[in-house]
């Protein structure tokens, strides 16, 4: 070869080399982006998404799903409390027996990559999602614990095959692992946290939240807000007489009927033992003391039987307070405080005056 022939054929080499790494580049900032945009989900729901939408589009695949050992139905639970419909997501799959999932991955060992096989993959990839020609199944693993499966299929033969390295799916799987592990964690504190677990409506913390957020509001918006404080009269002698998975009983259905009274953009926390706080949003003094008389009425009326069938008859009492525009001088904090106890005090009146009442100004 001729010194010019070969500077030529060494330009030429390093031209594929340099178009070699920029491929590469781009390869690994998509790959990157992806990384990001799933460490990125605030939610399940929201990872769910990306990890369905996201991942198929930028890895340009037919089909990918998920399959997580769920054997409690605590995942499943979750989803339920956060109103994420099933069947929103058909490519959600769940093993609701370890052993059963640990069977499949023993029978999947060899063949985790390559070509699809109805009898072995078919489970991972049920309708209505596409058949796959090539596939790609990697087990999740978070904290040495194994959690399910992440699936790839490809319609292509060559896209998985048994020699390619796996790199890019097991990192791939590692942050999905990971990311699966911080969402659910953070919507169970957030379910745990602010729910009150024997009632199903909000607990005390929240409550105090959505209080100080309401107060900042009223400046701003110029609605009135009103407080109730309602407490369940005499309840201790429902728990002496009938027991005290009764007074349980008693405090859900009170909440039930509470609850059933107020507007979707109302707020009802239980405060106490058998003490709660509904938040009026929008609401003046007046139509504050018709709901709570609604409440009061619906509880002194509405039979409710102890788990030994008799009859209970039960009434609340009820502390109506309201804070409007504009605001008397103080932080929001302080305002809110004050408004509690101002109903509080109402509260205390009513059951001086005789109980099952409502007092208010
Ligand atoms: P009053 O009309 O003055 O409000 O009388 P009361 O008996 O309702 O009030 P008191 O504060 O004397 O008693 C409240 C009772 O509520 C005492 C407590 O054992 C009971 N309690 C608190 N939390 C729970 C709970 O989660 N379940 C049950 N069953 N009882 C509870
Ligand atoms: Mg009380
Ligand atoms: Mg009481």
């Amino acid at each position: 070869m001729s010194a010019a022939a070969e500077i030529r054929h060494l330009r030429a080499e390093l031209a594929r080399l340099l178009r070699q790494a920029h491929e590469n580049q781009r390869i690994m900032q998509r790959h990157q982006a992806l990384d990001l945009c799933l460490i990125s989900a605030g939610s399940l729901r929201e990872l769910l998404t990306r990890v369905f939408v996201k991942i198929e589009e930028i890895s340009e695949l037919a089909v990918v799903t998920l399959a997580l050992i769920d054997s409690d139905y605590g995942i499943r639970r979750i989803m339920a409390e956060l109103a994420i419909p099933l069947s929103r997501f058909p490519q959600l799959l769940f093993f609701d027996d370890e052993q059963d999932a640990l069977a499949l991955k023993n029978a999947l060992a060899s063949s985790r990559l390559g070509p699809y096989q109805a009898a072995l993959h078919g489970r991972l990839f049920p309708a209505p999602a596409p058949v796959p020609v090539s596939v790609a199944i990697v087990p999740l693993m978070r904290n040495a614990q194994w959690i399910g499966f992440i699936s790839f299929g490809s319609l292509a033969a060559d896209r998985f095959t048994k020699e390619m390295a796996t790199d890019f799916i097991d990192h791939l799987a590692s942050v999905l692992a990971l990311c699966i592990d911080n969402v659910m964690h953070h919507e169970r504190l957030k379910y745990i946290g602010l729910i009150d677990p024997l009632t199903g409506v909000n607990n005390r913390r929240y409550v105090e939240r959505r209080l100080r957020e309401e107060v900042g509001r009223i400046d701003r918006q110029g609605c009135p807000l009103a407080c109730l404080y309602i407490d369940v009269d005499h309840f201790k002698s429902v728990n002496d007489l009938h027991g005290h998975q009764t007074g349980d009983d008693v405090l859900r259905e009170i909440a039930n009927r509470i609850q059933a009274e107020l507007r979707l953009s109302d707020a009802l926390g239980r405060f106490g033992g058998e003490e709660f706080l509904a938040l009026l949003i929008d609401t003046n003094g007046h139509d504050a003391l018709l709901v709570a008389e609604r409440i009061r009425h619906s509880i002194a009326q509405g039979s409710m039987r102890s788990r030994r069938n008799t009859l209970l008859s039960l009434s609340v009492s009820i502390g109506v307070a309201t804070l409007s525009a504009p605001l008397p001088a103080g932080e929001p904090d302080q305002l809110a405080q004050q408004l509690v106890a101002q109903a509080d005090q109402y509260l205390y009146q009513a059951k001086m005056g005789g109980r099952n009442r409502v007092i208010g100004e």
